[in-house]
């Protein structure tokens, strides 16, 4: 192995493509800036507990995937591997919901970590955007969440997507469809692992991608025929908004998710141009969840967009998100002395907004040229003694080639001028 190999399962954003990662982000958080979601930001870890309690102890997050460390104190944490458990957490914790304002409207971006099987979208360390609408029961809510999502992708120019819906039922109508379900799954020929998560999470096994599962499952119990008149009502509204929001969606009974605490809506992005790991973003509604962890009753709805997977997504369907380029003016100095007059011209313009880099390192004419262009700077400054004794730079414009000579003491402001 190579000194220089990022652990199995990560990789590095390095530029250019780290500026679409971050373009991503702030695409993805936009729409939730403007609906009254506020940023929130919570540790890289947590105690294990809250992921076993939060996220269920028979999910695979948390029996295979969870990277799980004791400190030297002897506290048992874990890396972060979703965000809903360590938001509610924290808005627990900050008593954000004894405020008065409810929901508690919260946005976040950050590094999760799955100890998964590293393949093409999928890895070990990935990041996400997420939100969370927290201690409402409201269809307009789940409805505004999704069309925000649905917002995001489309904002970034994304088409081959789809919405995928779904409703889990809740407390009351989702316990006599597991039975149902149960006692249909144990007549079926299915391994040893598989029984066993009929008896902790059957609903799970519906989601099991092999063939000859998914075969056995033809005849299953549907939730749809189980759910309760107030889930039911509640998910025709859901449907109804987001048809009147012009947002489409398939309905996907199939649709459950590999966390415990989804109830009534759940949903998820899938993207065509993916494979396998075609998931770029889920959520749901999680009723439960607060009490789960010891909190108080918070009816809650919230998803997570995979940061990693919507830049694949991207590069799947051809779209260059249109990054303006960082640097709009370089300089080049011609011997010493021009070297810290142009460095003084290079600060002053930072210090007016206008981006700046410098050729560094006394290098040639011609080297550094190539780096002014290298940078995608629109303009080059250039100057030697000669130019310095007339108190003039030279000024380039790197689209048309054309050069003029500028009074140093004018520089700034035309610069400022021709960038508009
Ligand atoms: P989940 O909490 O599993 O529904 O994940 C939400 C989103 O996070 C997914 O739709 C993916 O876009 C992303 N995601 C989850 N796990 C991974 C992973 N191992 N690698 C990359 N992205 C992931």
């Amino acid at each position: 192995m190579s000194t220089f190999q990022a652990p199995k399962g990560t990789y590095d954003l390095t530029p250019p493509r780290s500026a679409t990662f971050l373009a991503v982000r702030a695409a993805i958080a936009a729409p939730l800036r403007d609906s009254g979601y506020g940023y929130i930001e919570t540790p890289g870890f947590e105690n294990v507990e809250l992921f076993a309690r939060g996220v269920g102890e028979s999910t695979d997050i948390v029996t295979k995937e969870m990277y799980t460390l004791t400190t030297k104190g002897g506290d048992q944490l874990a890396l972060r591997p979703e965000g809903t458990a360590s938001v509610l957490r924290a808005a627990l914790e900050a008593n954000l919901h004894k405020a008065g304002n409810l929901p508690v409207k919260l946005w976040y971006s950050g590094s999760y970590y799955r100890y998964e099987r590293p393949q093409a979208g999928r890895y070990r360390h990935f990041s996400q955007v997420g939100a969370e609408a927290i201690g409402t029961e409201d269809p307009i809510l789940d409805a505004e969440l999704i069309i925000l999502a649905d917002q995001a992708y489309r904002s970034l120019g994304l088409r081959q997507f789809r919405i995928l819906l779904n409703s889990l039922g809740d407390k009351e109508c989702r316990p006599v469809y597991r039975e149902a379900l149960q006692t249909f799954l144990r007549d079926l020929d299915l391994d040893e692992e598989t029984r066993r998560r009929i008896e902790i999470n059957p609903l799970r096994v519906l989601d099991d991608k092999r063939a000859d599962v998914q075969k056995q499952l033809t005849d299953a119990p549907k939730l749809r025929d189980y759910l309760c008149d107030a889930c039911k009502a509640y998910h025709e509204e859901v449907r109804a908004l987001l048809t009147a929001a012009g947002v489409v969606y398939e309905d996907d009974e199939k649709l459950v998710r590999g966390l415990d605490y989804y109830t009534r809506t759940t949903f998820e992005f899938v993207h065509d141009g993916l494979g396998s790991q075609s998931a770029v973003g889920g959520g749901g509604r999680y009723d439960g969840l607060s009490e789960m962890i010891g909190g108080p009753e918070l009816p809650s709805v919230g998803w997570a967009l995979g940061v990693d997977r919507t830049v694949l997504a991207l590069e799947a369907e051809g779209i260059e998100l249109d990054l303006p380029y960082v640097t709009s003016v370089y300089a080049v100095p011609l011997g010493e002395e021009a070297r810290r007059v142009l460095f003084g011209v290079v600060t002053g313009l930072r210090r007016a907004g206008i981006a700046a880099d410098f050729a560094f390192g006394g290098r040639g004419l011609k080297g550094a040229m190539k780096s002014a262009n290298r940078s995608g700077a629109r303009y080059a400054l250039v100057a030697g003694e000669r130019d310095l004794a007339e108190g003039v730079v030279q000024l380039k414009d790197m689209e048309s080639g054309e050069q003029s000579a500028v009074p140093l003491t004018e520089v700034a402001a035309e610069l400022a001028k021709r960038l508009g």
